[in-house]
């Protein structure tokens, strides 16, 4: 046969990325489709998503881009922002990303692929990792308590709000806010506010605070201007009132300053940016919140805590509010989900690397360089505002702050215009001696030198406010400070981790798919990294021309009109479409309409939302077969038809199916003058084949961390952008320092940053030009392929709990073990321990349906490792058999032990009616590259009743659990 009969179109197409990313190739394929007895994939689409809305019209996307060219044309966009040196401060600062961590944590799969640690077991490595976080916020602020991240330090300053209103026991109807917080922590109080009916007090703390009329009071600390304040005697006064009051503060000066806890602070909330994780045009980086012990159980998001496992030893899991939401739904105190996990262990790592002397040098440095420019303008005359300041200043300029700040673009520097009469400038641990004397120059101060001021210039940290506390004492924080010793520390950590680099993650409703190398290398370039949030938009055209093709192309994957970038994670973007649902209502003088109808088996974030979009839940039920129940839909719509906001529906449904009626759902809910909210989490199964906006959908978010191949980062970054019909658009999120960043009639911020986590949009950018119109929607078909394939090789073994008419799942499907439980006594966590053993991360447990697990294997699965997983299952579906039997006992056998660490099998003694063999190797392929559990199953209980939720000593552990 000869070569030269194909062309060169055939050639290249062989050669594309998209085989890289679907994991069965054609033979394979085919192999699959011929077992569910399908011709092809269009065959498979044809049977599996409804006629009503399958789009007949290929996705209007260029066609796939190799990986060298996608690369080529992302460099030629990030070449378009201009990176300039950002002495503007406003809450993000240039920082060193410690090369060990870029490299070790940031570039390593074994880290960014990872999924929120809800199975203890095989996250150990990133538990303690966000251990070492918690402790470093916890020590730093001073507080007893710190949660593992928030999305960003505006939504923390949020939650601080709606905590205070929670949890104090004053009257007051005023939440106060200090007009020297960050200007972006305002606007998203506000938007949080407007939308519960909370009364906003900004103001200076000193004329405009009465403290009995406030519940609660948020201050900067140091505030924007740069300004130090003793706040504790205003403190110590709301809360001889019953409110709560507390700081947001800068984690760098915290290490010179008295912490927030000395100050009598009720909690702390800020930034972990600025420890080695770049600004990223604003995002992603880890916000956080800490506490007093006596408010654990209000405390928004998670917290990762100390607990046992089944061998007395040491574990860690995540503790208390760990389903928070799936249980408490709109009672729950936050939405939040996915959170910023990969950031806050990489500003743990900071800290862990330089330890407390480290971090006092670069802060001591800071302050002296911040001093010493004072010095240098007030010795020519040009006045400081502020005696007590850390690393800003805020200079007096009559009239010239724009020609000043335009001179310092010149130097390609950014200075913080704050009115015409007034600059801000913020030094951080990147800037140098030099840059310290162009600054001058460009204030028109000649002659001084860095090194002379030196030695004559006083600090301006107060000497009242000096810290004389201790933090970070534990040898995590004193132990790896050598290069050699970090690197091997994060390698010990991530080996204890299963992440994507290990196994198929299998979490229905996740969708772990691949994050390809060539979609995150982009993400570390300083053309994307090194932005600051608020630079002049001619320094961002790269990320303006990035945005808008984004946005374009998520339009027509959608159906909708008009996107959002702005929300940091799929829960923000319920938030902020509920809110656009609500602006709509209130634009047509709807002011009542505030009912949210939602199914039974919605993801809890969808009441969490509804609850903080200001709206009341009323729960439609599912039929048996996991459907909207559209009689009931109708009965309820109907009842409420005056105030009917809403309905949140997810599709596919939760439950994995495609429903037949979604038409008529969104139809019941537009007669009755509702909206229709679609929960994109499932857009896998769309993509390419159905869009929401064209089936009744109102607006959605798209979860880019599912979906389009942002990675997990073990528990965030995320990105959830909206989309929304044309009605909708006047009311997408906007921004109160960016007019670019949407519509003015907008609905406010959402997130402290104009378009959220902006540096990692590369991501999901890259993967549609890599992919393009073909290739997204054979992703899709094959992601429904693969969990048909996986639904039928397992359903002889378990029951599969729902199916469309004709049979088919849609992207995931789910495995009924309640039938198991109640005949033989063998649980879900069982056979998720089990899973363990053979190596794998365990489907999603327990959700939507309690008793089963949905397991979406994603496309990019191959057909060897589906396999590997079905055989795994069907191994352990014979050792329940041999319990049912009766030949294991139910309270010892490898399912109830599970998992089995190494040096459980080592003991002198096995006293088991299982062989260790059965126990570590039930299927001979592990003896190439087994993965131990590095502890046996971890006692939730224990550790709840047991709260420690910052690195102890060990040994006060162990002396604890006997
Ligand atoms: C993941 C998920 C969400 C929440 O998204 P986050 O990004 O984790 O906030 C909402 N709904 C469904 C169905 C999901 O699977």
């Amino acid at each position: 046969m000869s070569d030269t009969k194909m062309s060169l179109l055939d050639l290249e197409q062989k050669t594309d990325f998209v085989r890289r990313h679907i994991g069965p190739n054609t033979a394979e394929q085919t192999e699959m489709l011929a077992l569910l007895g399908l011709g092809s994939l269009e065959e498979l689409s044809d049977k599996t998503v409804p006629k009503a809305i399958l789009e007949t019209d290929a996705l209007a996307l260029a066609g796939s881009q190799t990986e060298t060219d996608v690369l080529a044309h992302a460099r030629s966009i990030a070449m378009k922002n201009k990176v300039f040196k950002s002495f503007i401060g406003m809450g993000y600062y240039g920082t060193h990303v410690p090369k060990v961590i870029l490299r070790n944590v940031l570039e390593n799969p074994g880290w960014y692929t990872a999924y929120t640690p809800y199975q203890a077991e095989i996250s150990q490595g990133r538990l303690e990792a966000v251990l070492n976080y918690q402790t470093m916020i916890t020590d730093l602020s001073g507080m007893e308590l710190a949660n593992s991240s928030m999305l960003d330090e505006g939504t923390a300053a949020a939650e601080a709000m709606t905590f205070c209103r929670r949890v104090a026991k004053s009257k007051a109807t005023v939440f106060f806010v200090d007009q020297d917080l960050l200007p972006q922590s305002i606007a998203v109080i506000k938007t949080r506010a407007d939308a519960l009916g909370y009364e906003v007090l900004v103001g200076d703390p000193r004329k405009d605070l009465d403290p009995t009329a406030v519940y609660g009071a948020l201050f900067q600390y140091p505030g924007v201007s740069g300004r130090i304040d003793d706040y504790s005697d205003l403190i110590a006064a709301i809360q001889a009132n019953k409110g709560l009051a507390g700081l947001a503060a800068d984690l760098l000066a915290l290490t010179l300053i008295k912490s927030p806890g000395e100050l009598g602070a009720d909690f702390a909330i800020g930034s972990a940016q600025r420890f080695g994780v770049p600004m990223g045009f604003g995002g992603p980086h880890a916000g956080y919140f800490a506490t007093r012990d006596s408010f654990k159980r209000s405390i928004p998001a998670r917290l990762v805590g100390m607990s046992v496992d089944s061998h007395g030893e040491p574990a860690l899991r995540m503790a208390l509010q760990t389903r928070e939401q799936h249980i408490r739904r709109d009672k729950a105190t936050s939405n939040i989900c996915t959170a910023q996990a990969l950031l806050a262990n990489m500003a743990g790592f900071y800290a862990t690397y330089h330890g407390p002397e480290g971090l006092k040098t670069i802060a001591r440095r800071v302050a002296r360089l911040t001093s010493i420019f004072a010095a240098g303008l007030k010795a020519a005359g040009i006045e400081v505002l502020h005696d007590a300041f850390f690393d800003t200043v805020s200079i007096k300029v009559e009239g010239k702050a724009d020609a000043i700040a335009a001179k310092a673009r010149d130097n390609k520097m950014n200075l913080r215009v704050v009115d015409a009469d007034t600059l801000g400038v913020s030094v951080d641990e990147t800037t140098s001696r030099d840059d310290i004397e162009v600054l001058w120059s460009v204030f028109g101060v000649a002659g001084p030198s860095v090194v002379e001021l030196d030695k004559t210039t006083d600090s301006n940290l107060p000497v009242a406010l000096a810290r004389r506390t201790k933090f970070l004492t534990h040898p995590t924080f004193n132990s790896y400070h050598s290069e050699t010793e970090m690197m091997r520390y994060l390698r010990k950590l991530a080996d204890k981790d299963i992440g994507l680099d290990r196994a198929m993650i299998p979490l229905g409703s996740c969708t772990m798919k691949l994050n390809a190398v060539t979609e995150m290398i982009p993400v570390t370039w300083p053309e994307f990294g090194e932005i600051h949030p608020f630079v002049p938009l001619d320094q961002a055209q790269g990320y303006v021309e990035l945005i808008k093709d984004l946005e374009n192309m998520l339009v027509e994957i959608t159906g909708y009109d008009a996107v959002s970038l702005q929300p940091n994670s799929g829960s923000q973007g319920e938030y902020a479409g509920l809110l656009a649902i609500r602006k709509y209502h209130e634009s047509r003088g709807d002011l009542q309409r505030n009912i949210c109808l939602i199914p039974a088996s919605a993801h809890g974030t969808n009441p969490a939302s509804a609850a903080l979009a200001g709206m009341k839940v009323v729960v439609v039920n599912c039929d048996e077969e996991g459907y909207v129940d559209n009689e009931d839909l109708y009965a309820k719509a109907e009842k409420h038809q005056e105030n009917l906001a809403a309905v949140m529906i997810t599709y596919p449904s939760t439950h994995g199916v495609f429903e037949e009626e979604v038409r008529k759902t969104c139809s019941i809910v537009h007669d009755f003058g509702g909206q229709v909210y679609v929960d994109g989490a499932n857009m896998n199964a769309m993509v390419g084949l159905a869009k929401p906006g064209h089936f009744g959908g109102d607006v959605s978010h798209l979860n880019l961390h599912k979906t389009f191949c942002i990675p997990h980062g073990g528990g965030g970054p995320g990105v959830g952008p909206i989309g929304v019909g044309k009605h909708l658009a006047p009311f997408l999120p906007n921004h109160s320092l960016v007019n670019e960043a949407g519509p003015e009639t907008g609905q406010g911020a959402v997130t402290s940053a104009p378009w959220g986590s902006a540096s990692i949009l590369p991501i999901t950018w890259s993967y549609l030009k890599l992919m393009g119109s073909a290739g997204l929607k054979k992703a899709t078909q094959v992601a429904i392929l693969n969990a048909n394939y996986l639904a039928k090789r397992l359903s002889d073994h378990y029951p599969v709990l729902y199916s469309s008419k004709n049979g088919m799942v849609a992207h995931e499907c789910i495995i009924d073990v309640r039938p198991i439980k109640d005949d033989i006594g063998v649980t879900v966590d069982d056979i998720a321990k089990r899973l363990i053993d053979y190596g794998f991360h365990a489907p999603t447990m327990s959700f939507p349906v309690p008793g089963t697990l949905m397991i979406e294997p994603t496309e990019s699965e191959s057909k060897y490792e589906i396999d590997r997983l079905a055989d795994a299952m069907i191994s352990i579906r014979k050792e329940i058999d041999r319990v049912a039997s009766g030949e294991l006992p139910l309270e010892d056998n490898m399912l109830c032990n599970a998992p089995h660490t190494a040096a459980s099998m080592l003991s002198e003694t096995w006293d088991h009616p299982y062989s260790r063999e059965e126990a570590a190797y039930p299927v001979a392929a592990l003896r190439d590259g087994k993965y131990w559990a590095p502890v046996g199953r971890v006692d939730n209980v224990y550790g709840d009743r047991n709260l420690v939720c910052s690195c102890p000593s060990i040994e006060s552990y162990r002396d604890a659990a006997e």
